[in-house]
């Protein structure tokens, strides 16, 4: 491979034994100041009995306890507006993201200065891998605002010196025109929104979206991107290449991103944050080995602001290999969704992400689009898992296909469903991330 393959040649190529130096060396320096500095962590180390001269290595790490979602929420309330786990005041803080979460009052990500260029670097070489060029014009089909992959993204793409056109959401109409006048070639949107937008140019604007010109898709913020049968709707709807990403509001807007080789997303931000994944029952870290599916847990190892230990994602993944033909060295993943959205069917875990696949691998007697009903709170579920799914323009929905796919369902997940099929256009499309299950009880 070139050189010019690469934003990070030295970074992305490095032999997996300097890139365990390279993160010790930046542990070390991170957990110094953490030590002198972040009172959140001050305490709940010394509540563990953990000492400083008790973490030497990379592996010591396993003895820290995790740090959760919910933690951080109390410490922000404990000690606005940043939280005791912020180790600078406001004056060094240049910019306020904020990440959402899954419970309602976000919760506010200070970045420094160093923190700033530390996200634009590693997120600019996760656009890179995906294939974005300084010659590209990149529509950004997402939210600008608060969002973790909206001004930092500004950020990166105009680090690689690509062109980069904010339309945001609720704006196709103005999206389709400015692209076509351009001639953009790249669309950064969730992957609802590829879909979304495919329909949008077909029906208000009477016009194959391949006639747009896309060539790259950059997915991310939800799972779809990855997902054989999604990706390959966007793929054959926009004629264009789909490649995706993964990131945490709270550590860094991408630290995963897949090539163009579409084997999955590589670990892209070494010297920034490191990755364990653990059993998320037991919370043994698991060997970063391909076939291992667990839960994402990251470190800062180079955060002013709000480094983090251990910090638990509830993102399920799973490891696709360690090498690739594009000669990167990080691991590649996939994600399966997070923890939170994850139901259970007689024990089997099914993320609805996969429901989604199933039934959009019947394209194009489906649509792809699905909607899984939850009659209680989940994640328990009492089977059949009740699936409502758009049987495709042309196709006759007593054909038989309900059986079909209710037996793939069985085949590929293990869990009994009952399909409603209902007629294509009848389930809501969505700008950002999809909603694939509907809640029937109140609360
Ligand atoms: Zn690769």
């Amino acid at each position: 491979m070139s050189p010019e393959e690469y934003f990070d040649p030295e970074i992305e190529t490095m032999a997996p034994e300097r890139v365990r130096a390279l993160q010790e060396q930046k542990l070390t320096k991170q957990l110094d100041y953490l030590f002198a500095r972040s009172p959140f962590y001050q305490e709940k180390l010394k509540a563990a009995g953990i000492r400083r001269d008790h973490l030497r290595t990379l592996a010591d790490l396993a003895n820290v306890p995790l740090t959760t979602k919910e933690e951080l929420r109390e410490s922000q309330l404990a000690a606005p507006p940043l939280g005791l786990h912020a180790c600078v005041g406001l004056e060094k803080v240049i910019r306020i993201q904020a990440s959402t979460g899954t419970t309602g009052r976000p919760s506010l990500v200070g970045l420094t200065r160093q923190d700033a260029d530390g996200w634009t670097r590693v997120t600019a070489r996760s656009f890179y891998t995906q294939g974005v060029r300084s010659t590209d014009i990149v529509m950004h089909g997402a939210s600008l605002t608060l969002f973790a992959g909206g001004l930092p993204v500004k950020d990166a793409i105009e680090r690689i010196g690509a062109t980069f056109v904010p339309v945001g959401t609720g704006a196709s109409e103005k999206l389709v025109m400015i692209a076509k006048t351009l001639r953009a070639n790249v669309l950064h949107s969730t992957p609802s929104y590829a879909i979304y937008l495919a329909d949008h140019v077909r029906q208000k604007e009477k016009m194959d979206p391949r006639a747009l010109g896309f060539q790259k898709i950059v997915c991310g913020a939800e799972p779809g991107g990855g997902i054989p049968a999604v990706r390959a709707k966007i793929q054959d709807s926009w004629g264009a290449r789909v490649t995706e990403g993964l990131g945490n509001a709270d550590m860094l807007p991408i630290i995963f991103s897949e090539c163009p080789d579409q084997s999955g997303m590589h670990y892209n931000a070494h010297e920034y944050v490191y990755c364990e994944i653990i059993d998320p029952d037991t919370r043994k870290v698991l060997p970063i080995e391909e076939g291992v599916s667990g839960e994402l847990i990251y470190t800062s190892l180079e955060r002013e602001c709000v480094p983090l230990l251990r910090f638990r994602t509830r993102d399920r993944v799973t490891i696709l290999g360690t090498s690739c033909a594009c000669g990167r060295t990080g691991f590649k993943l996939r994600c399966l969704g997070r923890t939170d959205d994850m139901l259970i069917v007689l024990g089997v875990n099914i993320f609805p992400s996969a429901v989604r696949d199933v039934v959009s691998s019947f394209r194009p007697r489906t649509t792809g689009e699905v909607q899984i009903l939850l009659e209680a709170p989940g994640p328990g579920v009492k089977p059949p898992l009740q699936i409502v799914a758009e049987y495709g323009d042309g196709t006759d929905p007593s054909s038989g296909l309900q059986a079909e796919i209710e037996h793939r369902i069985r085949a590929v997940l293990t869990v009994s469903s009952s399909v409603r099929l209902v007629p294509p256009g009848t389930l809501p499309r969505f700008e950002m991330k999809g909603q694939l299950v509907k809640k029937l009880y109140e609360g």
